[in-house]
C-alpha cells in the first residue's frame, strides 16, 4: 500500500502582475495572483467587466506573458518562453473554447477538428479517428461534414469544444463558452464541461453568469485585477455538482 503519489498541479501563477504600456500611460490589469490549479479541478473565473478576466485568460492561455511574477503549466515555467516556444505549449497543452466558437468557415466539422492534429504532425489516418471520436464524443457524430454555417450555435460550440479536446490537452480554458447559446443549448454544453471534468480533465472557464460558474467546483472572483473571493463548492476529487448520469451525446436536442 503506498500513499497516493502527489501529482504536479496543472497551472501555478505566482506573484503574477500584467500591466498593459509603459510609463505614465501604463495600466494594471492583474496585480499579484496567487493561483493553484490541481488536475482534475473545474474552476470558474468571474468578475465585472474590467476586473481583468481576459487578461487572466490570455496569460493562462500562453498568448500573452506576466509583467511580473511566474507562471507554471504542468511544471514548466512559461513566462521565459519566446512566441514559438509558447506556441507550441499552447498547441500541446491547452484546448480554447471561446464564446463565438472560432471555427474555420466553409470548412467540414471534421477538418475544424483535425486543424490543431495537423499543426501537430499527427499522420492522417491517425488524425481523422481522433477528430471523429472526438466529434462523436461531443454528439455531433452526425454532422460531420457539415460546414459552421449549417450548424446550430450549439452544435457549433460542440465541434470548438471536440476541437478543443483532440489534442488531449491538459488543460480546457474557455471564455464565456455559453454566451452565444440560448438557455437549453447552453446546459447541454455545461453537461459537456461537467462531463469532460468528470473524466478527469481540468477545466477553466471565464463566465459572467451565475447559473453558468455553478456548474463548476470552484469559483474566484476578480475584483480590479486581483482575487478578491476563492470559494470551493465542490470537493477537488468528487463528480462535478450538476453533472447529468447517462450519454451526454445523446441528449442533443437538435
Ligand atoms: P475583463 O475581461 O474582466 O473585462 P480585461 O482583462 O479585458 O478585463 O481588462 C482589465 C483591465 O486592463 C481594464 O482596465 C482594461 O481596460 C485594461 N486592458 C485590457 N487589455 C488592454 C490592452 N490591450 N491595452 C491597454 N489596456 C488594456
Ligand atoms: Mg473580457
Amino acid at each position: 500500500m503506498s500513499a497516493p503519489r502527489r501529482r504536479r498541479p496543472t497551472l501555478v501563477l505566482k506573484g503574477v502582475s500584467k500591466s498593459y504600456g509603459a510609463g505614465e500611460i501604463s495600466v494594471r490589469a492583474l496585480t499579484d495572483i496567487e493561483l493553484v490549479v490541481e488536475r482534475g479541478d473545474f474552476v470558474a473565473v468571474m468578475g465585472s467587466s474590467g476586473s481583468g478576466k481576459s487578461t487572466l485568460m490570455n496569460l493562462i492561455g500562453c498568448l500573452d506573458a506576466p509583467t511580473e511574477g511566474r507562471y507554471l503549466l504542468e511544471g514548466i515555467d512559461v513566462s521565459r518562453l519566446d512566441d514559438v516556444e509558447l506556441a507550441f505549449i499552447r498547441n500541446r497543452k491547452i484546448g480554447f473554447v471561446f464564446q463565438s466558437y472560432n471555427l474555420v468557415p466553409r470548412t467540414s466539422a471534421l477538418r475544424n477538428v483535425e486543424l490543431p492534429l495537423i499543426y501537430a504532425r499527427v499522420p492522417k489516418q491517425e488524425r481523422r479517428e481522433r477528430a471523429e471520436a472526438a466529434l462523436v464524443a461531443v454528439g455531433v457524430g452526425h454532422r460531420m461534414q457539415h460546414v459552421p454555417a449549417e450548424l446550430s450555435g450549439g452544435q457549433q460550440q460542440r465541434v470548438a469544444i471536440a476541437r478543443a479536446i483532440v489534442t488531449q490537452p491538459a488543460l480546457i480554458l474557455a471564455d464565456e463558452p455559453t454566451g452565444n447559446l440560448d438557455t437549453a443549448a447552453g446546459a447541454e454544453v455545461m453537461q459537456i464541461f461537467s462531463r469532460l471534468n468528470a473524466e478527469g480533465r481540468t477545466v477553466v472557464m471565464i463566465t459572467h453568469e451565475p447559473e453558468i460558474a455553478s456548474y463548476a467546483k470552484r469559483v474566484i472572483h476578480l475584483l480590479d485585477g486581483r482575487i478578491d473571493a476563492d470559494r470551493r463548492t465542490t470537493p477537488l476529487t468528487a463528480l462535478p455538482p450538476l453533472l447529468v448520469a447517462g450519454d451526454v451525446a445523446k441528449t442533443e436536442t437538435a
